[in-house]
């Protein structure tokens, strides 16, 4: 025991860059590395807009690079003039870039939102990075892109996403072929019990209501319109390359069980723990060690009852259109997500009814089946064959300007 502890101190601290460390899994992950000063340094870190806390962060980890964006970069560098703090400072695109590919580091924390974290992504593959992925939409939007250069790289990708951690830790080293299925929990959000009837009704205030995971606002609106299990269906298929109808849903509202495993013998397999992202943080950071996460203990009597239902695809339509674009193919998933990135920011800003996000991904789900089927395909054939990461991003830019044209 004494052996194996002194074996884990001697050890070079692993460095880790974080991209997008302002946000709530940035947060958790300096909270995790927090617990673990001995095995952590923190090389790099960037964010988008929220350079008090960035500073704070510089203050607390000493990070070497840090990037912010463009309009950001003055204010920051000045502060950080103020405080006398040796950092570089890099912006915009090519700054996330650099701190991505900072050459010290060997892990990377993948925590932008949206499609702005595709490129550094892929950037920190090419450099040998090791990914802890928490930006869904790399791979909703360019998956097959993703895990090609990560293959190619011989590059590990470690999921963060609770779901696909606990999946990753189910599974472990079995051979995939004997894998039956793989469950993904949902917690049913704010919604789960209401009827579909008074859902022309839901307030903003009433959606930003997360019954179990305190989170960012795009994706508790994700969680509330069940977009955000869509995204995790499509992220899945990548993560762990199986056939969608290998996926299934399960409601959960407890999420206390955040995913499980079936061979082919009918074992389950599943990771259970209290909701907290730090669980997964840290099985991905430690990885393969087993590191302090700082959360609370699971105590099952405590809980009580774990309960599970099937989900109402009719009530949450964003299910099933998860297996329509992954089926369409190419640039569906992103065209998908982009509009629904549209319809959320319209949806925070008041501007349209919750409502109304359901009806207009359904609409862009039967425009893209009506476009696979006529011969307008030509004009936009990236959204059904994508080759390059501009092939992705045009795809979002169809979906996004579907969205806006439809509101
Ligand atoms: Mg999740």
């Amino acid at each position: 025991m004494v052996c194996r502890r002194n074996r884990g101190m001697n050890k070079e601290k692993k460095g880790i860059v974080i991209l997008g460390s302002t946000g709530s899994v940035g947060v958790n992950t300096l909270s995790v590395i927090s617990q673990n000063p001995e095995r952590f340094r923190v090389d790099g870190l960037s964010c988008h807009n929220n350079i008090s806390l960035l500073i704070e962060q510089i203050e607390t980890f000493s990070p070497k690079v840090v990037s912010v964006s463009e309009h950001q970069a003055p204010a920051l560098r000045k502060m950080i003039n103020e405080r006398n703090l040796s950092v570089e400072v890099s912006e915009g695109l090519p700054g996330h870039i650099e701190v991505a590919c900072y050459q010290n580091a060997s892990l990377v924390v993948a925590a932008m939102v949206g499609a702005a974290g595709i490129e550094p992504v892929m950037a920190a593959i090419r450099h040998q990075k090791t990914i802890a992925l928490a930006n869904k939409e790399s791979l909703v939007l360019a998956g097959s892109l993703l895990i090609a250069e990560a293959e190619q790289n011989g590059v590990q990708i470690l999921p963060i996403d609770s779901e696909h951690n606990a999946i990753f830790q189910s599974l472990r080293d079995e051979n995939p072929d004997h894998l039956d299925h793989i469950t993904l929990t949902a917690s049913g959000g704010p919604f789960r019990t209401l009827p579909k009837t008074r859902f022309k009704d839901i307030t903003l205030e009433e959606a930003l209501k997360h019954p179990n995971w305190d989170m960012g606002k795009k994706i508790t609106i994700d969680s509330a319109t069940m977009m955000n299990k869509c995204l995790e269906i499509i992220e899945a298929k990548w993560l762990f390359r199986i056939d969608p109808n290998q996926v299934k849903v399960l409601i959960h509202p407890q999420s206390i069980v955040h995913s499980m495993v079936t061979f082919k013998d009918a074992s389950t397999i599943s990771q259970m723990g209290t909701p907290d992202m730090r669980i997964p943080i840290a099985n991905c950071l430690g990885y393969p060690d087993r590191i302090i996460s700082g959360s609370s203990f699971l105590n099952l009597a405590e809980t009580g009852t774990l309960s599970f239902e099937t989900p109402d695809l009719d009530k949450f339509s964003t299910l099933r259109m998860a297996y329509d674009v992954l089926a369409l193919g190419g640039g569906s998933p992103a065209a998908l997500n982009g509009a629904n990135e549209v319809l959320v920011d319209l949806f925070l800003k008041k501007k349209i009814p919750f409502i109304r996000i359901f009806e207009v991904l359904s609409d862009l789900v039967q425009q893209l089946k009506n476009l696979k089927n006529s011969l307008q395909t030509n004009e936009t054939p990236y959204l059904f064959e994508i080759n390059q990461i501009s092939d992705a991003m045009s795809a979002d830019g169809w979906g996004r300007d579907f969205a806006l044209q439809a509101i």
